[in-house]
């Protein structure tokens, strides 16, 4: 489905709502921040869309589809007193592909405002709605829709930027309906602006030791690499488990890996970026040559030089004063 004018698609990176914190102005042009901020508030209570009309009345072949699509047998959505589903209001609102007429300039102003100052990106955060009466088949649709509120600028982790509210009102042959409320956030993707970043370098996140893997962590502290054998069956294990899939036997010894192996798989990191790695990276399955396989990164040749069937060796790279890894030495060439 292509939006209507308050779901802007384009850009849209990752979905879910972006956790924020107001930033602490510790650096930049204070005052040109105030006016920067007191020139998008100056947006709120401007039109996003004006006189918007549904291009079709409520209708059982959307309600239909609507229906199936969801999985959502419910009979009051079917018969002679249908009514539609209620979390469809959006949809009777939407321009399809050729889109709608008449959509107001102030939110094309306000987005490209924040485009200028970086923030270039978006992501739909969250919406809500609010059903006042039922919809029918025949009702004609119209709608309003307003540009409530602009945040203050936050960081989240995908980036700074401002969070855009807006709320349609949407009327059934004149009479409101229900409303709906879009957030999206602009923002300047991580590590694209300059922002003050973190005195701190961020960690690498830790391994999770239990009592099931404590042995293998153990190994990786002598550089040895360990791989699980079943006693009962003698089937090799990875990772680490506290009994054999083989033969549900729980009892085990380990053998050495000798650390030579081949990429089975890959992929290239590239977004979103996480703290404390830097992408493009590669992300390899390991096939050792006892047969078992790992997940873990790729060293001595470029990410985009990974291959499925590089031959690759182990290596144990220190990441930090707190963690070392096993990761694979790919052969450049
Ligand atoms: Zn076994």
């Amino acid at each position: 489905m292509t939006g209507g004018p308050t779901t802007p698609g384009a850009g849209h990176t990752a979905a879910g709502k972006a956790a924020a914190h107001t930033e602490a102005h510790t650096g930049g042009d204070a005052d040109g921040d105030i006016r920067f901020h007191a020139a998008l508030k100056a947006f709120e209570g401007r039109p996003a869309a004006t006189a918007g009309r549904g291009k079709d009345p409520v209708n059982e072949v959307m309600i239909r589809h609507w229906c199936e699509a969801m999985g959502d047998a419910n009979p009051a959505y079917t018969g002679p007193d249908a009514i539609a589903p209620p979390t469809m209001l959006q949809a009777w609102t939407m321009g399809g592909l050729s889109g709608h007429t008449g959509r107001s300039g102030a939110y094309d102003e306000l987005l490209a405002l924040l485009d200028g100052a970086g923030c270039t990106s978006v992501v739909a955060t969250d919406c809500e709605q609010e059903y006042l009466r039922p919809l029918r088949p025949g009702d004609t649709i119209t709608f309003d829709a307003v540009i409530e509120s602009v945040s203050a600028r936050k960081t989240t982790k995908l980036g700074t930027g401002h969070f855009v509210t807006t709320r349609m009102d949407v009327h059934a042959d004149g009479r409101l309906a229900g409303t709906h409320r879009f957030r999206i956030l602009k923002y300047a993707p991580a590590g694209t602006r300059a922002t003050p970043r973190p005195a701190s370098v961020p960690q690498r996140p830790r391994p999770v030791i239990n009592r099931d893997n404590q042995g293998f962590w153990d190994g990786v502290r002598e550089h040895r690499l360990l791989i699980q054998r079943c006693t009962a069956c003698a089937t090799l294990r990875f990772p680490w488990l506290p009994g054999c899939n083989a033969c549900a036997s729980p009892a085990w010894d380990t053998v050495e890996a000798s650390g030579a192996g081949t990429v089975f798989s890959y992929v290239v990191m590239h977004h979103p970026p996480f703290p404390a790695f830097d992408p493009p990276y590669a992300v390899a399955v390991v096939e050792l040559a006892e047969g078992v396989r790992l997940v873990t990164n790729i060293t001595g040749v470029p990410y985009d030089k990974v291959r499925i069937g590089l031959p690759v060796q182990l290596e144990f790279l220190r990441v930090d004063d707190t963690l070392e890894l096993p990761v694979f030495r790919g052969e450049a060439g």
